[in-house]
């Protein structure tokens, strides 16, 4: 019987405002989409915050058996300056200004995607499509609008006509909005007199002679929406209905608002069974955002190559600085966190470091299967991350009493403290133990601190001729050996 069988989640539904008991679509499988980055710059922390909060969801799933298939796309093409539907192509802005080809910026800011994502230990997403390798399915989808009458040309563009679509649906169904609040509210921007109205947003735009990013349409040379190149390659691989849409709580409006009236308008049909949004990651208190320009990038927070924070962080510390927020909340990057963070993480690690050096008894006096249940109940809840983090802490105050002989366990109850520990640690939140992730120089320690126990091994027994050995043979590999107060340490030359 698959894990998923004994376990009940609920998932906080954006489009119904409640959480809901999760059925998948399909038994056993679950779809799950989540808007991938656009690739004009280098992603910051905030970008994979929204990520890994989905990477430890996708995680989730496949611990509990299920079949997921994941598709984060990557946006390389038609996402406009200010999300909107008139200025310049963000890659090919960035082109231009570094006069380079657009897929040339695509290529290197994927690239980072995927380093900082190595970095934070994601696992990679089942399918990663581009936008630019789907331009074929996203004019279809503008065919199907246009033919149910959802859509309207002008000048080579093609709109989607929100006014009329709501004349039958709901627009702001998901941001719980109401049109009649959007027509006060929006302004008109230069450069969209083509819309029958200023709510109305591009399927298609014609590309202007300086537009290099284009490619040929039944309507112009020019290039697709951003909103429609999400529903175009979501519903490719996943169905025109699907388990689960993700994405940072951003983009809710206009963009997935706009995903919805896509599909419902060429397909008939609500794309998604739950829409999940992850909240803002700040950085000191306010928003992290590249055009404020309040914002850090993975690589400087690691490397401490930066002004805003005291020391470098292990990126499993930033990890579990992130795991410690429910994926809803709002969290506030700041160096005092971060250290607070690092602190708990390495009693975690010292604990799991424990595990294999505690002896059993005949009784435990620690409900361990209450313990494992309680595991699950605060991810069944919602991925209730921090509740499962001050769990895992219920454990780590255990093994240290078992250590000092003030608790005791059995064998079985140590065995299942054992595996969920380390399952809930390093295959659902993704941390990396730290102690056993070694580098070359942390080799190197090892296999010398080997040589100087046996060398104080060969001391008490008097075996001087060994331990000379022992030094002296290091000494010519280049590895001095120093016996002080607090022990032996050494030097490499
Ligand atoms: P973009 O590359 O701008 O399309 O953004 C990629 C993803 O990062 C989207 O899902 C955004 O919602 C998300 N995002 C942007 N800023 C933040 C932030 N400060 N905190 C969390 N997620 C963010
Ligand atoms: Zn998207």
């Amino acid at each position: 019987m698959p894990l998923y069988d004994s376990h009940t989640i609920k998932i906080y539904n954006s489009l119904s405002g409640e959480k809901e008991i999760f059925e998948p679509i399909t038994k056993g499988h679950i779809g799950m989409y989540v808007c991938g980055p656009t690739v004009y710059s280098n992603v910051h922390l905030g970008n994979v915050r929204t990520f890994m909060s989905f990477d430890m969801i996708f995680r989730y799933f496949k611990h509990l058996g299920y079949k997921v298939r994941y598709v984060r796309n990557i946006t390389d093409a038609g996402h406009l300056e200010n999300d909107a539907d008139v200025g310049e192509d963000k890659i090919t802005k960035k082109a231009r200004l570094e006069a380079i080809e657009p897929m040339e910026i695509v290529q290197r800011y994927t690239v980072d995607f995927h380093n900082v994502l190595n970095t934070f230990n994601f696992l990679p997403p089942s399918i990663e499509p581009t936008a630019t390798g789907h331009i074929i399915e996203q004019i279809e989808l503008i065919q199907s609008i246009i033919d149910n009458g959802f859509g309207y040309i002008v000048n080579g563009s093609v709109y989607f006509d929100v006014h009329k679509y709501n004349t039958s649906n709901e627009y702001g169904i998901l941001s719980k909005r109401k049109l009649e609040d959007l027509i006060h509210n929006t302004r008109a921007l230069d450069g969209q007199s083509d819309k029958k109205n200023p709510q109305d947003f591009a399927l298609w735009k014609k590309a202007e002679p300086s537009h290099i990013m284009r490619w040929p349409s039944p309507w112009s040379d020019g290039f697709p929406g951003w909103h429609l190149e999400c529903t175009a390659m979501s519903t490719k691989y996943l169905g025109d209905y699907f388990d689960i849409h993700g994405g940072g709580m951003d983009l809710k409006f206009p963009h997935h608002e706009c995903e919805i009236a896509q599909n419902k308008a060429a397909k008939g049909q609500d794309p998604v069974k739950y829409w999940m949004h992850a909240n803002m990651l700040e950085l000191n208190g306010a928003r992290m955002s590249k055009s404020t320009g309040n914002y850090i990038n993975p690589a400087e927070l690691v490397s401490g190559d930066n002004d805003i924070m005291s020391k470098t962080y292990n990126p499993s510390v930033i990890r579990f600085f992130m795991m410690q927020a429910s994926y809803k909340s709002v969290l506030d990057l700041t160096d005092d966190g971060l250290k607070a963070a690092e602190k708990g993480f390495t009693r975690l690690m010292d604990a799991i470091g424990l595990l294999d050096t505690l002896t059993t008894q005949t009784t435990s006096s620690f409900n361990v299967s209450n313990w494992n249940q309680k595991c699950y109940d605060a991810m069944n809840d919602d991925f209730n991350t921090p509740i499962l983090i001050a769990t895992l802490f219920d454990a780590v105050k255990f093994i240290n009493q078992i250590k000092d002989g003030s608790a005791t366990v059995t064998k079985a109850d140590l065995d299942l403290l054992t595996t969920t520990l380390n399952t809930f640690t390093f295959d659902v939140l993704g941390l990396v133990n730290i102690a056993k992730e070694q580098t070359g120089t942390d080799k190197l320690a090892g296999a010398v601190a080997i040589l100087i126990n046996l060398r104080e091994e060969a001391r008490l027994n008097k075996d001087f001729a060994l331990s000379d050995k022992i030094r002296d043979e290091l000494a010519v590999k280049g590895i001095q050996l120093k016996d002080g107060k607090e022990g032996t340490t050494f030097t490499t030359n």
